[in-house]
């Protein structure tokens, strides 16, 4: 029963706003005596995590996290709290606020928050209280949390070979193993991250209090533009779509290869740096799994591909084996940003098949307990019975472990997919990020700014968002693959299937992950619904698809590579692929109401004519309103006392009054009224009419309750069976999406399909253009330069010189990102292009600090700079930019000459390298597979002088730095010493 001497001594706290008041009041009503047992328990259990135990309809922080993580992060009002042995520090929000919070503490601070819920006794009014789910960064998948157009994956990484963990024996699996193997670890462990976190947050909390405003990115491109200086580039060549195929790609040749005598300079030792990368490198295993799509990956690669990798998968949490130090440095090294959470450090759920029966109050974040032992044997089980390498098997289980421990269900997984690198055009992390393709430079970590994905994405569908990217960051190295991409977006050059199709998909939802949540026992019925919306969009997009197939001309302007597929044939075997399972939308649609709530336990979510049962409920509690109505009414009457009201919310049947009228209820002696509290302004008395009124009515509302989550579950059960039917529809629509989005990029921006052409055939762009800085340019109201580029046999090797400012890397990336494009199976921004399937890219683009690595620029230059000499191969593209910029000049010209000559005579790839060293042209120029190239510049005889960046062959024999500096604004005095200087010293200036 209610401690009211307990909830007297709370009115001293402090209440300082709305929400404190109301959460100091709801403390008021709720028993808060076993609270704080719970709390140090839970806070024991999960020392990394932060807990919020639900009180009443609260979520609540005790001890120092009300103050550090409520206080300093939450910006909640922390107050102390008195309890009969003396006071603690609390805060908290209400319930409805929870995901609000959560997001606060997982995405922006990659914290872990151990969710504890109270369970309410049937028929009692005690509760008991317990962790259902500990959401971390890679767990969150809640979609107003989490943004669902791209994928978020938790990641494990262990050795391949030698594991320190051995494979305990065949009846424990590995992961279960795992967890216990560490759990006597777990204290020393926990304490180590308890001090590290505190430190953290002491971190946080200063630099919070020191934040400065965000700092814009320096402009000084708009500077330039908006100079008088500067004369309009001249127009850049139109591109008239009805001369594509006019244009001969083999007759672009921008550049020619001069003839000079060689320089005999012994440049081996240069590039032979001492071999680290001997046969012991270890070899490491990683499996990655989004729990809200269910898609699970392994690969094995040596550990210095970890960085590419992580670049490419782009997970949210990395799990490693706690006691593996050396795999540990390897990961922080090659991301030291990600949340890594060492196995074992996070506890197992305590068994919430007992809570079963307990009720949970409305909107409580748990997970109904389903078989969940069975679901992680038979996820081992499709773990098993994959091919997979024993590193590869140890990191599954551990991921499948980790997801049972945290979450205490697994989303239906499919087996683990072998990723293979040799399938895919590799790219290191340093060239993900150069290229800007799915996060721009500069600012680290920040997901803002202009990036190559930002620029195309027109897709419909987070599914089909997830799938662009994934494409972009590993781009196919298969012909026959990008020609089916290609082909696709060939069907979709019809305006008309574009459109059409586009309507569509903007009525299909993010069905993987629906079912993930229904699978893990967060979905409610919405997520049903959505599934059945979505099957309706479906079943016309197969319908539509199959007619514009049918009548439809096959392929847009450009048509399909020979020996392909005609795209009409390709689109209608995909469109019947899709299965509308039409049974299922209608079961679904009769069941639920179109108006229906997120949550299973709002009740109410059933149509009342889905069932018989289901309407006499209905129609039972209709009454037993009705009767609670008339009670009152009659009350109100008999004791003239119009503030009378039947009150059957928190504290049970309660018959409240104002204090003014409480004396006619006290007189009437044998009217039954017994007085229970007096409060300062009303006064709440017991009524056995009431109470058995309301014990009826709670009866009713169970029954109904469990009619609705039998029903639920039914439903439930059904998609799921159906779910293999359903994410082959998501993989279909994702790509259909695809292709409608590239097709519809495509016909915005001028893009056009590229051809693959044979290794004897030249690799060719005509007029191509960067299409991030054309969209930034044409924003800013200008016109962008297309230029031609041109690797033959005989010109492997472009030399770029010219002034900063003059294009030259703009030029070397537009160059790469033609080929990430055409590989994933988009179309180009060009006129024509004619492209070599290349193996990989790899850029090194402009010096730069890598500050969070602690390693200075040079450093990185160089170790970047290593990495391509080392792996590139013939069929690669490589763009360098500026290499040796980050040191002495004369040192830099050495290592960029010593590179060059590598890239030329050894490895013989296609290459791209900017140098405003132009003291190195006269060693090169006699190279036979290497062609000069320069950025146009205007000089007027009256001093004017412009950047036209048009691309163009020859070799710039100066740097015109004087031109750019007074461009920028150095004052005339200083420049005039410059040139003086410059004179003087016989360094003839531009
Ligand atoms: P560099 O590497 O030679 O110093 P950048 O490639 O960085 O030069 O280009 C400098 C700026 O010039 C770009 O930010 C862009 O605004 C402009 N620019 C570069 N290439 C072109 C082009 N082809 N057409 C129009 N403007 C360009
Ligand atoms: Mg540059």
């Amino acid at each position: 029963m209610h401690d009211f001497k307990e909830l007297e001594a709370d009115n001293s706290s402090p209440a300082a706003n709305d929400e404190d008041s109301d959460i100091l009041q709801q403390s008021k009503t709720i028993s808060t005596s076993s609270v704080l047992a719970t709390v140090r328990k839970y806070r024991q259990k999960y020392p990394d995590s932060v807990l919020l135990v639900r009180v009443g309809d609260f979520y609540e922080l005790y001890f120092e996290q009300a103050d550090d993580i409520g206080g300093v992060l939450l910006g909640l009002q922390v107050v102390d709290k008195k309890f009969r042995n003396g006071t603690v520090r609390f805060t908290g929000f209400p319930a409805r606020s929870l995901l609000r919070y959560v997001e606060i503490l997982v995405s922006q601070h990659s914290l872990s928050v151990a969710l504890c819920e109270q369970f309410q006794e049937p028929m009692q009014r005690s509760f008991t209280r317990k962790v259902t789910r500990v959401i971390t960064p890679g767990t969150l998948i809640d979609e107003s949390l989490a943004n669902t157009r791209v994928h978020s994956y938790i990641l494990c990484v262990m050795r391949a070979e030698n594991n320190t963990l051995e494979v305990q024996g065949q009846q424990q699996t590995g992961a279960s193993a795992e967890v216990r193997k560490h759990k006597n670890r777990q204290q020393a462990e926990a304490l180590a991250t308890v001090e590290a976190r505190r430190r953290w947050e002491q971190g946080i909390a200063e630099a919070m209090a020191a934040e400065e405003p965000p700092k814009r990115r320096g402009r000084p491109r708009k500077k330039l533009a908006a100079g008088k200086l500067i004369m309009k580039p001249p127009r850049a060549p139109r591109f008239d779509p009805t001369t594509v195929e006019a244009l001969d790609l083999a007759e672009i040749e921008d550049g020619n290869t001069l003839v000079d005598e060689a320089d005999p300079v012994e440049v081996a030792e240069l590039v032979e740096s001492p071999d680290t990368e001997a046969e012991s490198e270890i070899q490491l295993s990683l499996a990655w799994l989004d729990l809200a799509t269910g898609d699970f990956m392994v690969s094995t690669g040596p550990a210095s591909e970890l960085a590419a990798d992580l670049a490419r998968i782009r997970p949210r949490e990395i799990l490693i084996d706690g006691n593996d130090s050396q795999v540990q440095e390897l990961v922080s090294a090659a991301n030291p940003q990600v949340a890594t959470t060492a196995l074992g450090a996070v506890a197992e759920l305590e068994a919430t098949e007992e809570a079963a029966d307990a009720q949970p109050p409305a909107n409580a974040n748990v997970h109904w307990p389903m078989a969940a032992a069975a679901q992680q044997a038979e996820a081992l089980r499709l773990v098993a019975a994959a091919e997979l390498r024993s590193g590869e098997r140890l990191a599954c289980e551990a991921v499948v472990g980790y997801v049972r421990a945290t979450q205490g269900l697994l989303a239906p997984l499919q087996a683990p997919q072998q990723y293979t690198a040799t399938g895919h055009m590799r790219m290191g992390a340093a060239t993900i990020q150069a290229l800007e393709l799915v996060r721009p430079l500069g600012r680290s970590g920040s997901e803002a700014g202009p990036t190559l994905l930002g620029e195309i994405d027109r897709t419909r569908t987070s599914a089909g968002a997830r799938l662009l990217a994934q494409r972009l960051l590993a781009p196919s190295a298969c012909a026959e693959e990008i020609e089916r991409r290609l082909d696709l977006v060939d069907f979709f050059a019809d305006s008309r299937a574009r459109t059409r199709t586009a309507a569509l998909l903007d009525g299909v939802g993010d069905v993987e992950r629906a079912v993930a949540k229904l699978s893990l026992n967060c979905g409610g019925p919405h997520d049903l619904l959505l599934i059945a919306q979505s099957l309706r969009a479906v079943a016309q997009i197969r319908a539509t698809l199959r007619s514009l197939s049918r009548d439809g001309k096959p392929g847009g302007a450009s048509g399909s590579a020979p020996g392909s597929e005609q795209p009409a044939v390709a689109v209608r075997r995909m469109a019947l692929a899709l299965q509308a399972l039409p049974r299922l939308a209608r079961e679904i649609d009769a069941a639920i109401r179109s108006d229906a709530a997120r949550d299973v336990r709002a009740c109410g979510f059933l149509n009342a004519e889905s069932s018989t049962e289901v309407a006499q409920l209905h129609a039972a509690l209709e009454e037993k309103e009705a009767a609670r109505g008339a009670l009152q009414q009659q009350w109100r009457q008999e004791y003239s006392c119009a503030s009378l009201r039947l009150d059957g919310a928190a504290l049970g049947a309660l018959v409240e009054v104002t204090r003014k009228d409480a004396t006619r209820l006290r007189a009437e002696a044998d009217g039954g009224f017994r007085l229970v509290q007096m409060l300062r302004t009303r006064a709440r008395f017991e009524h056995t009419s009431w109470t058995h009124l309301l014990a009826e009515t709670d009866l009713l509302r169970t029954r109904l309750r469990a009619e609705e989550l039998r029903a639920f579950e039914q439903l439930r059960d059904a998609v799921l069976a159906a779910a293999p039917a359903l994410r082959t529809n998501s993989r279909v629509l994702a790509a259909i999406d695809v292709a409608a989005a590239c097709a519809t990029v495509a016909a915005e921006r001028r893009l056009v399909r590229p051809r693959l052409a044979p290794p004897a055939a030249a690799h060719v762009i005509a007029n191509g253009r960067h299409p991030v800085v054309e969209a930034q340019l044409l924003h800013d109201g200008r016109q962008f330069v297309a230029n031609h580029c041109r690797f033959g046999a005989a010109r492997r090797l472009l030399l770029v010189t010219g002034p900063n400012m003059g294009g030259k890397s703009t030029f070397l990336r537009q160059v790469a990102l033609v080929s990430v494009l055409a590989q994933a199976g988009c179309f180009v921004p060009a006129a024509a292009a004619r492209l070599h399937v290349v193996d990989a890219i790899y850029a090194r683009i402009g010096a730069r600090d890598d500050v969070a690595r602690g390693q200075s620029t040079f450093m990185v230059e160089m170790a970047e700079t290593a990495d391509i000499l080392r792996h590139a191969t013939a069929q690669s593209l490589v763009i360098l930019d500026e290499v040796g910029r980050g040191t002495a000049t004369a040192d830099g010209v050495a290592i960029a000459y010593a590179t060059l000559r590598h890239l030329h005579d050894t490895v013989r790839c296609k290459a791209l390298f900017a140098t405003h060293y132009h003291e190195l042209l006269p060693h090169v120029r006699r190279l036979p597979a290497l062609a000069p190239l320069h950025t146009a510049v205007h000089r007027s005889s009256d001093g004017a002088f412009a950047f036209l960046h048009r691309i163009v062959p020859g070799v710039c024999a100066a740097s015109h730095a004087l031109y750019v500096a007074q461009l920028a604004g150095i004052p005339k005095p200083v420049l005039a010493v410059a040139r003086a200087f410059a004179a003087a010293n016989s360094c003839k200036p531009a």
